[in-house]
């Protein structure tokens, strides 16, 4: 898969890619990462990018020329013959829909990603309607450039890519992963637990390592035992106590059984 980025600033990446399992992606030659600077699709003396709001107003806009020349320079498919399937073109905005794990899961299908990055008061909003397939925000708030809402999604995408992560199940049995039903088809009958077990839409569940007791704090009981049906409900349950207490929206739409609905109306009380 290929990732282009368009920044006026190339520089902030510069050792931010030559590390972990985005390198290793690299060097397998999963991955290439290209960044270019906007300034090079300029032609003034000045290599302008920006100017004035109309109508007035705070700060700069990115202008549109140097943009759409840059994906032009990268050989881009024109937005109106540009196959969705393997393309995809995205504005970096705090406007735009918000960046999530099912959102990755649909950039890693494709083959290339050029991910465009705003600074000062945004981009003209003309790039958006002509040129980017989408407009997406890391979260909700402002950034000062779009430079790190583009490394969020690149890691995102790229550790979903197959043969990136040595064990490619783990990518289904973390926070946000698949659905409960999805996990169990990978499941096998009397497998040890998984280092992440079954997140099915919620949040992870709490990781323990040695030592056994850290000043203090010892490990639960259940996670020593070697029992690893018990260990597998008692990760579910954390999975959903954690997702109870710090990301109660994402029950709304997890796929629980009667039994976990049970258990998140004894603890939401308690
Ligand atoms: N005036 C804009 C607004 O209020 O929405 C904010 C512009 S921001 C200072 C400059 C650039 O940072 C944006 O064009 C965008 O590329 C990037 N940016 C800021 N917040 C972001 C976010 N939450 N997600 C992704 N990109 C963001």
């Amino acid at each position: 898969m290929r990732f282009d980025i368009v920044t006026i600033f190339p520089g902030i990446f510069a050792g931010i890619f030559d590390h972990g399992v985005v390198r290793r992606a690299a060097a397998a030659g999963i991955l290439a990462v290209h960044t270019h600077d906007l300034r090079d699709f300029t032609h003034d003396r000045h290599r302008t990018v920006d100017d004035r709001p109309f109508g007035g107003g705070e700060g700069m806009v990115l202008k549109p020329e140097p943009i759409a020349e840059a994906l032009e320079a990268l050989n881009v498919t024109p937005k109106e013959t540009r196959d969705p399937t393997r393309e995809s073109v995205i504005l970096l905005s705090a406007q735009g829909k918000r960046f999530t794990q099912a959102t990755a899961r649909e950039l890693a299908k494709l083959d290339r990603v050029v991910l465009l990055c705003g600074r000062y008061e945004g981009v003209d909003e003309r790039v958006n309607h002509l040129l980017a397939d989408r407009e997406l925000s890391i979260g909700d708030y402002v950034l000062s450039g779009g430079e790190l809402g583009a490394a969020v999604i690149l890691d995102a995408t790229m550790r979903l890519l197959p043969g990136v992560l040595g064990n490619q199940a783990s990518t289904q049995f973390e926070s946000f992963g698949n659905s409960e039903a999805e996990i169990a088809a990978h499941d096998q009958d009397g497998a040890p637990p998984r280092s992440t077990h079954g997140a099915g839409g919620l949040l992870d569940y709490p990781h323990y390592t040695r030592p056994v007791d850290f000043r203090g704090q010892t490990v639960p009981d259940i996670l020593t035992t070697g029992d690893h049906l018990k260990i597998t409900r008692w990760r579910r349950e954390q999975a959903l106590k954690k997702t109870l207490r710090n990301r109660p929206d994402l029950l709304q739409n997890a796929d629980l059984t009667d039994r976990e609905r049970a258990f998140l109306a004894s603890i939401e009380h308690s």
